[in-house]
Order: structure tokens, then sequence, then C-alpha cells
């Protein structure tokens, strides 16, 4: 396996081969992955370029927003130079400095009922960094309906939240692997002082919850490690505590419980909205 990697490789890799949970086959594994990463703001940031570095393939990118100087204050894969330019030209642009050898698919304007299916069936895996419920119940029920893994991390103020959500791998009868909607349960009514434009955030709590998101997202293509299925991560920035909360199916649950109403994407089911919180 070792001789598909190429000089170049070997070097840039280095780090990976030597661990004995990576090493070339894990190598080629994270070369050969597609993950989809929605939102390429500040969980976005970290989360991208760490995927990069470490040598994901290929990644798609989804936002439909442009740099704005109040976005550099988090958002650490954009510059000066990039304010008005789209986050996804940014992004690639930024990428490919990190890694040229990774390839980078643009998909520039919002994930909705009508595209989410075809854009999150070319990738492996997906991650959400976006910054909104709408968004966030829209594609856990896509990655339900097409058996993909979802890693998803969210942030406001001072506090984040990280979990990985795979509810197609349940078998009958077995109390793991939950969905967002098993933790959440329905979509909330917008609260309209709940932003993050609103409320704030600090500028390094999306660096750490975007590492870690990266970090789970790389364990579960390499499948290495205790997954966080079935476990929503808490992390308090002001009293540097982590809390892990061990969470279950919910038997109700209208997407992956005994009797599911939503077996579909039906567009009139999920009510777009602003952003809760400008990641
Ligand atoms: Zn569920």
């Amino acid at each position: 396996m070792i001789e598909d990697l190429t000089d170049e490789q070997l070097e840039r890799y280095a780090r990976h081969l030597v661990l004995p949970e990576i090493g070339d086959e894990g190598q080629e594994k994270l070369l050969a992955a597609k993950v989809l990463v929605i939102g390429a703001g500040g969980l976005g940031s970290p989360l991208l370029l760490y995927l990069a570095a470490a040598g994901v393939g290929r990644l798609g990118v989804v936002d439909d927003d442009a740099v704005d100087l109040s976005n550099l204050q988090r958002q650490v894969l954009h510059n000066t130079d990039s304010i008005g330019r789209h986050k996804v030209e940014s992004a690639i642009q930024r990428l490919k400095q990190v890694n040229p050898e990774v390839e980078v698919t643009p998909h520039k304007g919002r994930l909705t009922p009508e595209t989410v299916m075809e854009v999150i069936a070319d990738y492996d895996l997906v991650c959400d960094g976006s910054d909104n419920f709408a968004t966030r119940y829209l594609v856990n029920d896509a990655c339900y309906l097409q058996g993909k893994t979802l890693v998803s991390a969210a942030i406001m103020r001072f506090d984040g939240q990280l979990s990985t959500f795979k509810a197609h791998a349940r078998h009958d009868h077995e109390e793991a692997h939950p969905c967002y909607r098993c933790l959440f349960g329905e979509q909330p009514e917008r609260d309209p002082k709940q932003s993050c434009a609103d409320v704030g955030v600090l500028a390094s709590l999306p660096g750490v919850m975007g590492s870690l998101q990266a970090t789970e997202v790389i364990k579960e293509l390499l499948e290495i490690g205790e997954s966080m299925s079935g476990r929503l991560l808490l992390y308090d920035a002001l009293s540097t505590t982590f809390r892990t909360i061990k969470a279950k199916p919910d038997p109700a649950c209208p997407l992956c419980g005994s009797q599911p109403t939503i077996t579909s994407i039906e567009p009139d089911f999920y009510r777009p909205e602003e952003a809760v919180c400008a990641t």
C-alpha cells in the first residue's frame, strides 16, 4: 500500500504515517474520502483548514455569504483582503494554499429542501457548522434518509456543543445512535434576540469546537477510537469545563423512530429563517 503514496505525500503526512492508528492505510482512506462542510464561517474555518491539512481528498464547501469585516474576529479561514468576496471562493483559495492536492468543490448558496438531497449525495460524511435551525434539521433528515454520518457542532457566547449522528447505523432494539431530532425535538420557533450578532461569540470558541469537529470527522473516516454518536459534548469556556451527556434514541422520533412520519424531504415542512448564530 505504501508505494501508492508519492514521496511528497510520505513527507507531508509523515506524522500521520507513524501513528499505528493511521499509517499508510489510514492516510489513503483520508485521501480517498469526500466530506461536505456546511458553513465556511467560525466553525467551518478550523474544520476546513484541518481537514485539508490532514489530506481529506475532496472537500465540499457550502455557504451563501460574502466575507464581512465583522467575521474576521473569529473566521480565521478568511483575511482582510477577502472582505466582500464570496466565502466559498475565499475558502478555496486559502485551502489550496494549505494543501494543493485537496480537491475543493464549491456549493454557493444555502442548502434548501430542493437541493439538499442532491448536494449531500456526492459525499461520504457531512459536517454541520451552519448558523440556523432550519438548516440543522434539514441536514439531519437528509443525512439519515441517505445513510450518511453527520458530525455537528454549534456555538454561542462562551458555550459550544458537539455530537455525531448516525441513526442509520442503529439496529432494532438497540439503544444506540440517536439523531439530532431525538436529542432536540421539534424545530424551535426562532427567538429574534438569540443570534450571535445580538448576544456575541468569543473569538476562539469556534476554534475549539471546529477543531474538535475536525477530530471527530477524521475518527469517523478512519473508524478509530470512540464515536461521539450517542453522546453530546458541552463546552463552557468561562469555567473551562467539558461535560458529556449520554443520549438515547427517541422511540417516538418522527424521523428515526418506530413509526416515522418524515420519510422524504418535503419543502413545506422546513421553515426558512435568518441566522440564529453567525458562526
Ligand atoms: Zn431520531
